[in-house]
């Protein structure tokens, strides 16, 4: 960005300043400027040429461990890597329990999800038939499948790759998507900058500080929208800077608290008929991210969650950092990293299958910012989520019956955060929740939250659907009913 663009943006009173430009942020700016606003999305930058991807090391407090967790940063996100699949929330996520429920009904929510799919460019796709024996065998167990919804052109060469910015331009995700539209309105601008601290006055947002190339700024807006993700968001907000009497986010004390993350395993799956195809067309068949299935969501009265295909594996070398950072039996692995690679290529012949379990909300597990930038997470297993983990790896092994061929055991490793969400909670109370429900952080009048750290129950879906259709339900009521 040149000094001069940089100057003219942070002289101008905006009426909606939005910080990050995942889909949570992206979106919430593209509605607003659609609707004659003007909007500045602040963002921290992708420097060219790299891959925008998470730099900053997560502690996790319980086992003492620091590692770079597996996300998307920069301008779009984690959306920059995502899987593209995008699932709306169910009934049940919407039933009143003693952990908490989604607000009002489904029914209310069903538009804002309708529009968020075609801003996505949302798709079904259809699975190819050589999937049809196993659908058959999956049927005779009970299990429904469906096509997934993806935010995908779905053109025939996609490998539904999760961690390249592939050249093959299919995904479509918060940067290509909403933000592009967004810009293309001329209402709304993109600053490249990361925002040090908020500060406000009573509880009204009155600017936030900022670092761009040109060194410390501070932007001003009528309206402030934070969507820094759900790992990042409760840091920036406690690190307020009072210009008043009274701080008034200290009166918050659920900021950072309620922090989820879903419980991922990965099956590899075999069944008689895939032997037949040649090694080009199995390869094809493990990279096929087009069928799921919701007949495990919510079973006998017990939530669990979405079973889909899950599609290619990330680069090898992130999976080999990734892995052999969590999971110190892999230097065990003859061969160290070649036989790694080996046995990864081996279970890349096979399709996978991801089951994605919902995570209960508990005040204990949290989020912490630190002074340096980096996260802090306290997250502990509580006995009914391993019930439930254990619960749901014997049911898919039924399932699967002779199709069971191994299991990658994610569920328990708290460094699988793709999903993290739930640290500034909705609610109606300002002890044990951050938001309102649509999105207004409580003592504040004009102050907001877009991304998933509003989340009151993670559900068992992938969540960036139900950001986007959050985004833009904030937006129409909420912010645009105030300015
Ligand atoms: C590999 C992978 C696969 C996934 N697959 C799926 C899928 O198939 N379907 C699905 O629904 N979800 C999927 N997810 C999850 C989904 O991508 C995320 O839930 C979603 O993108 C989060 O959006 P967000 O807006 O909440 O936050 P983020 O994407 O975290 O965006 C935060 C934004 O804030 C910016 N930011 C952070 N700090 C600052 C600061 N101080 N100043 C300025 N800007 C800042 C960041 O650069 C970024 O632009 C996947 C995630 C990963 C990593």
């Amino acid at each position: 960005m040149s000094d001069s663009s940089i100057k003219t943006l942070i002289s101008e009173f905006w009426d909606v300043v939005v910080i990050g430009s995942g889909i949570g942020g992206s979106t919430v700016a593209y509605s607003a400027a659609q609707n004659g606003k003007r909007v500045l999305v602040i963002s921290k930058p992708t420097s060219s040429g790299q891959l925008p991807l998470w730099k900053d090391r997560v502690y996790d407090v319980l086992n003492g461990k620091n590692e770079v967790p597996f996300l998307g940063d920069g301008i779009g996100g984690s959306s920059r890597f995502y899987g593209m699949v995008m699932e709306r929330l169910e009934e049940s996520d919407f039933i009143q329990t003693e952990l908490g429920s989604w607000p009002g009904l489904l029914s209310e929510w069903t538009p804002y999800f309708e529009r968020a799919e075609a801003l996505l460019g949302a798709n079904k796709a259809s699975p190819r038939p050589e999937w049809t024996p196993f659908f058959k065998k999956m049927q005779k167990q009970g299990i429904q499948i469906d096509p997934l919804n993806l935010s995908c052109r779905l053109k025939d060469n996609c490998r539904f790759c999760q961690s390249t910015l592939c050249d093959n331009d299919c995904k479509i995700d918060a940067f290509s998507g909403p933000l592009q539209k967004a810009l293309k309105t001329q209402n709304a601008f993109l600053l490249e900058g990361k925002a040090i601290k908020l500060k406000e006055n009573s509880g009204h947002v009155v600017a936030v500080e900022i670092h761009t190339s040109e060194g410390l700024a501070t932007v001003r807006g009528q309206q402030f929208v934070l969507a820094t993700g759900a790992l990042r968001t409760p840091g920036i907000l406690s690190g307020t800077e009072c210009l008043g009497a009274t701080a008034a986010f200290s009166r918050l004390p659920a900021i950072g608290c309620y922090f989820m993350r879903h419980f991922i395993d990965l099956y590899v799956v075999k069944w008689p008929e895939l032997k037949k195809h040649s090694p080009e067309l199995k390869k094809a068949i493990h990279a096929d991210k087009v069928w799921g299935s919701k007949s495990l969501y919510f079973e006998n009265g017990i939530k669990l969650g979405s079973m889909q295909a899950f599609g290619s594996f990330p680069e090898f070398n992130y999976v080999w950092e990734d892995f052999s950072g969590s999971n110190p039996w892999v230097k065990y692995i003859p061969g160290g990293k070649i036989g790694f690679k080996l046995a990864l290529d081996h279970f890349c012949k096979h399709p996978l299958l991801a089951t994605i379990v919902e995570d209960a909300p508990s005040q204990l597990n949290r989020v912490m910012g630190r002074s340096d930038g980096g996260v802090d997470i306290y997250y502990a297993l509580d006995t009914q989520s391993r019930v439930k983990i254990s619960y749901i790896r014997s049911r898919m092994k039924h399932i699967l019956g002779q199709c069971y061929s191994n299991i990658l055991k994610e569920a328990e490793n708290n460094f699988r955060l793709a999903h993290a969400c739930g640290t500034c909670r909705m609610g109606l109370q300002t002890q044990a929740s951050v938001v309102d429900y649509y999105g207004k952080v409580h003592h504040s009048d004009n102050l907001w939250i877009a991304d998933s750290s509003v989340f009151p129950t993670s559900t068992g879906k992938n969540p960036a659907l139900t950001i986007a259709a959050h985004a833009l339900r904030l937006a129409d009521k909420g912010l645009l009913k105030i300015i």
